[in-house]
């Protein structure tokens, strides 16, 4: 292509086929994600849907939502394709249950940020080159696909010293309380 042609604009208009929560694996979760859900008081939501997962040496890798698995005789007649699902999608109407808050990820979907340029992540999208897109909202995407990719590098740096410090709180935790137990045990002997 010259670099006089003109290059395809982006246009994508959400379609709430609820596709992006199906097949999307992991849902990735950042620092700025928690920071925020820490402070509009969604932790408490999120919390039990997420994951740490970790190498063999228990190094943490990454945070993300774990997926629902959909078994066969739970299947809604429009997921015949999908094995899996977010826990915070309405599967009903197909609606976020955060979307006000939703993860990073989840705002710039379709669109990422490779550190040089913007692509498209799910080719299959239909809301791809559906309606309008006004240059509002394509900021709007265009920024969280590069706030999404800032933010990788520093959670992958936070994360082993957050899990370090949480496993030393609770290793002394633990021999706090197994110290308590035998002082109990030997008054009680006494
Ligand atoms: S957090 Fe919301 S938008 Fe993101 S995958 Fe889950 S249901 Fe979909």
């Amino acid at each position: 292509m010259s670099t006089k042609e003109p290059v395809p604009k982006f246009i994508f208009e959400c379609q709430k086929t609820g596709r992006c929560c199906y097949i999307r694996d992991p849902i990735k979760i950042f620092d700025i994600d928690l920071a925020r859900w820490w402070t509009d008081g969604t932790f408490g939501t999120v919390f039990p849907y997420l994951k740490l997962n970790m190498t063999e040496t228990l190094v943490p890798t990454e945070v993300k939502i774990e997926k629902t698995i959909i078994q066969d005789n739970e299947k809604r007649p429009d997921e015949e394709h999908f094995n899996s699902v977010c826990p915070l999608l309405n599967r009903e109407t197909k609606e976020c249950t955060i979307y006000s808050t939703r993860p990073i990820t989840c705002k710039a979907f379709p669109l990422g940020y490779n550190g040089e340029n913007f692509v498209i992540r799910d080719l299959e999208c239909s809301g791809i080159d559906k309606g309008t897109i006004t240059a509002e909202r394509l900021k709007q995407i265009r920024t969280a696909a590069k706030r999404e990719f800032t933010s990788y590098n520093r959670t992958m740096t936070l994360l082993p010293a957050i899990h370090s410090l949480l496993m030393k709180e609770l290793t002394e935790l633990a021999m706090k309380e197994a110290e308590a137990q035998k002082e109990k045990g030997e008054s009680e002997s006494e």
